[in-house]
Parts: C-alpha cells; sequence; structure tokens
C-alpha cells in the first residue's frame, strides 16, 4: 500500500491539515505542528488536538500516513551551546507536540556544523541530541532527513545518515525519510531505472530500507550533485519522471508517508493522481 500526499497548510490551527489534506485527493500528508519559523507557539489547545485527531479518523488518516515537520530553526548539530540547548529544548518541544496529537514521527534536518566544528564531531553531537529527546518523549520516532548537502548542512551522504544512526541508542525510535531532490542534488542519479537500482542499493546497504519512515516526493531545478536545494515539480526539473516510476512500483516504498513539497500546489491533486496510477 503506497500513502501518497502532499505537505499541506495547517494554518489557523493543525486541525486544518487534514481537511486540506482530504481536498487534494491525498493519501498522506506533512504539516508543521507551529509556525516552522519561530522559536515559541502557543501550546495546542484540547479543542486543536481533539478537532485533529477526529478529522483524521474521518478522512482515514492513522500515524503512518502522517509526517508532522519540526522547524527550520532548530540545529541539533550547532557548534555553539547556547544555541544548541535552544535547539534541543524545542525539539523536544516539538516531539511532545507529535505526542499530544497521537503521532508517531517527526522529520527534521540533522543539522548544520556552520563551518566551526568538525563533521564527525557534528554527527556525534546530533545523535547526543536525538538521544536526550528521546528519553524527554515517548512514542515518536525521530526522522532524519536526507539533505541537497547546502551550505554546511550534514546528512547528504548515506554514510552521514548512518554514522547519526549508529550512535542512537535506541534504534527503533530513530528512523530516515528520504527527498528525491536532495538527494539527486547530493549526488546520487535518479534519472533512470538503472540509475535508481543503483542509488537505492547503496541506500540498502548504507542505511537499510527498515529505517524509512518517510519519502518527500520532489524534482530538481538544479543539476546532479548541485549541493542545491531547489525543488520542482514532478517531471519539470532536472530528474524526470523515471524515479517516480520508479518508486511507485517497488514494494520498499510501501506504507510510509510520501509527500510532495513540489513548488506549485495548484497541481498537487494532478501530481498526486498521476502517482496513484503509476502503481
Ligand atoms: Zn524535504
Ligand atoms: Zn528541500
Amino acid at each position: 500500500m503506497k500513502f501518497i500526499g502532499a505537505h499541506v497548510s495547517a494554518a489557523g490551527g493543525v486541525e486544518n491539515a487534514p481537511l486540506n489534506a482530504h481536498k487534494i485527493g491525498a493519501s498522506a500528508f506533512a504539516l508543521f505542528t507551529k509556525n516552522q519559523r519561530q522559536w515559541k507557539a502557543k501550546p495546542l489547545t484540547e479543542k486543536n488536538i481533539q478537532l485533529f485527531k477526529e478529522r483524521c479518523e474521518k478522512y482515514g488518516y492513522k500515524p503512518q500516513q502522517i509526517l508532522p515537520h519540526d522547524s527550520y530553526l532548530i540545529n541539533l548539530g550547532h557548534p555553539e551551546q547556547e544555541a544548541l540547548q535552544k535547539s534541543r529544548d524545542a525539539f523536544v518541544d516539538e516531539l511532545q507536540r507529535c505526542m499530544q496529537l497521537g503521532l508517531d514521527r517527526l522529520n527534521f534536518h540533522p543539522g548544520s556544523h556552520l563551518r566551526k566544528m568538525d563533521i564527525s564531531l557534528c554527527l556525534s553531537r546530533i545523535s547526543e541530541s536525538i538521544n536526550l529527546a528521546l528519553d524527554q518523549s515517548e512514542g515518536v520516532i525521530a526522522v532524519i532527513e536526507n539533505t541537497a548537502g547546502q551550505g554546511s548542512n550534514l546528512g547528504w551522504r548515506f554514510e552521514e545518515l548512518s554514522e547519526i544512526i549508529d550512535q542512537v541508542e535506541d534504534k527503533s525510535r530513530v528512523g530516515v525519510c528520504l527527498d528525491t531532490c536532495h538527494t539527486f542534488a547530493a549526488g546520487y542519479d535518479l534519472r533512470t531505472q538503472e540509475s535508481c537500482e543503483k542509488t537505492f542499493s547503496e541506500f540498502e546497504q548504507t542505511v537499510g530500507f527498515q529505517y524509512l519512515k518517510g519519502m518527500h516526493l520532489n524534482d530538481s531545478k538544479c543539476e546532479l550533485g548541485s549541493r542545491k536545494d531547489r525543488h520542482h515539480s514532478l517531471g519539470q526539473g532536472e530528474i524526470g519522471w523515471e524515479v517516480f516510476r520508479y518508486i511507485m512500483k517497488d514494494d520498499r516504498f510501501n506504507g510510509v508517508p510520501m509527500v510532495l513539497e513540489t513548488i506549485d500546489e495548484t497541481i498537487w491533486p494532478d501530481e498526486i493522481e498521476a502517482l496513484k496510477m503509476m502503481q
């Protein structure tokens, strides 16, 4: 079973996300549970929580079909102690919001060394941040997203994802979200069936599909290995349709939320429909 949707708006309250997902024919969705560009947020109210749960039930969204995304401000590998602590506190808050909503996973970008620390040390710091956060939460999987490797962002090479996971104590509560645009920008070709075969078998060997807890389905405006994070609508960028045909036909991608973060939301219903037809 494939779960396919988009990162929908939660403007006006988290309870609007399942509604917005249903409207575009999605069987999965992503959302921010708070404003992604601010540190502080009002706590979720009983009403937010109750309505969110009711609507997920009504429209048939189970936790495994939902991929909440944390704030862009959080850097779990921050080289400076004070800023690191701020990120760690905010991350725990994000995990606790997921728990309140009955969600079982939280998608986040691993972190950046800001050219102030060694890569390996930064990866260990990210793992330590995850360990600390898992201790202060329950039942939510920390889902590391692979990055395009822009600037000093880590987690663009599969080896880095694996290095983080290796140092997480509770392996049952850590996972990975693969973004097709980021994967391609990081230098892993996805343009043909053969290159997909090669890239995903490399993922299988280095990380393992047992850790796959979500996908971001995006085309890329920038070329292979550009290390730039610029999403495009499906089939309109440098990657093309082949990777999406590959994913839709491959059982290793079953049972996880797969969401569009493509640039033209007016065509999300068509993109979702096109993906569903490829199964
Ligand atoms: Zn993404
Ligand atoms: Zn991106």
